[in-house]
């Protein structure tokens, strides 16, 4: 079972982003889906040793999860973003559920910038917790540490500097501005409704 790597090329040309960072950041994404795939290989190689007792194999393990999440969550954000950005229905659920949560949208846009905004490299992401049926802005740390166990992401935002430095320098700010006018609002929200179900 080999994971193959999507294609996001349908992104090039999305204002605020250059091609060039763009086609840069295809290509570190494709080496987390490489890593995961290799991952699984060794695991299956290791096991079948009779290895699977030792510190290497123990590491390995460890070292999925940073992987995979970087596969997966490069997925979500390339996937919620658009060339022609979404804007959120007021009819919608999530806009709906924002506003009950938050206050009001201003609000949680507010909160998401500031998690954004944090130092650091990592994620800003719009969970969904269905078990307390609560949407909350989390930070995640590189890649692994920081989400939350059963929650649905929903609004995914790349924060290591590869996902900027390129285009907008030591200005983070001025990447979750452009950032703000690409989010595939259509996306997101549909995340959220398959996420309540
Ligand atoms: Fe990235």
């Amino acid at each position: 079972m080999a994971f193959e790597p999507k294609d996001f090329s349908n992104l090039l040309g999305i204002p605020g982003l250059s091609d060039q960072m763009l086609k840069n950041h295809f290509t570190l994404y494709q080496g987390y889906v490489a890593n995961v795939n290799k991952l699984f290989d060794s695991f299956a190689a290791i096991s079948n040793e009779g290895k699977a007792s030792t510190p290497e194999y123990a590491e390995l393990k460890r070292r999925f999860g940073w992987e995979f999440n970087g596969m997966r969550l490069h997925e979500l954000y390339f996937g919620n973003m658009k060339t022609d950005g979404f804007a959120l229905s007021s009819s919608a659920a999530l806009k709906q559920k924002i506003v009950k949560d938050f206050g009001s949208s201003e609000a949680w846009e507010k909160e998401f910038r500031a998690t954004a905004a944090m130092r650091g490299i990592g994620w800003a992401v719009l969970c969904y917790d269905q078990g307390s049926d609560k949407l909350i802005n989390i930070w995640v740390n590189e890649h692994d540490v920081g989400h939350l166990a059963g929650a649905a992401s929903l609004l995914v935002m790349d924060a290591f500097e590869h996902a900027f430095m390129l285009d907008y320098g030591t200005k983070r700010a001025d990447y979750i501005n452009a950032f703000f006018n690409t989010i595939d609002w259509d996306t997101v929200s549909h995340r959220f409704d398959s996420a309540k179900r």
